[in-house]
Order: C-alpha cells, then structure tokens, then sequence
C-alpha cells in the first residue's frame, strides 16, 4: 500500500510503498500489534510513536518503534 512520507532534504512528500501483510495504523487498541512504518518491526501500540515522516492522506501519521522515532528527531532539527 501507499503512504505519503516526508522528505526531510527536499521538503516535500513523496509516495512509499509498504509491504500488505504489514499492520500498519494510525489508531488502535494499546495491546494490538502493529509493524514499525519504517523498519516494519512487529510491536505493541502502546510502545510505539506517533511518526513525523509518515502520514495517511489526511496527514495524521502513522506509528514508528522508538529505535527509528530517537534515529529520525535529531535530523528535524535542520529544517
Ligand atoms: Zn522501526
């Protein structure tokens, strides 16, 4: 499926293309599993992020394991 991911560089949003047997959401219940948006690693809801750089098409954004949320912070401070 498609989603739209922020391009820190350009400042623009390009399309990228997730696998479909991943689980990805950008609401559910805490104990629910989903994949990491970016890394697709398999973890809880209540552990995960609200991403910066994945949104849905209403711009709400999509959920990162911590390991890729902490990777990607510093690099929005050069915006
Ligand atoms: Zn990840």
């Amino acid at each position: 499926m498609i989603v739209h991911r922020y391009n820190i560089v350009t400042g623009k949003y390009t399309d990228a293309n997730i696998p479909n047997d991943w689980n990805i959401s950008v609401k559910d219940d805490n104990d629910t599993i989903i994949n990491c948006i970016h890394c697709g690693q398999p973890i809880k809801y209540s552990e995960s992020f609200e991403s910066i750089r994945y949104t849905n098409e209403h711009g709400k954004g999509y959920r990162e394991c911590p390991t890729c949320y902490n990777n990607f912070l510093p690099l929005t401070k050069f915006q």
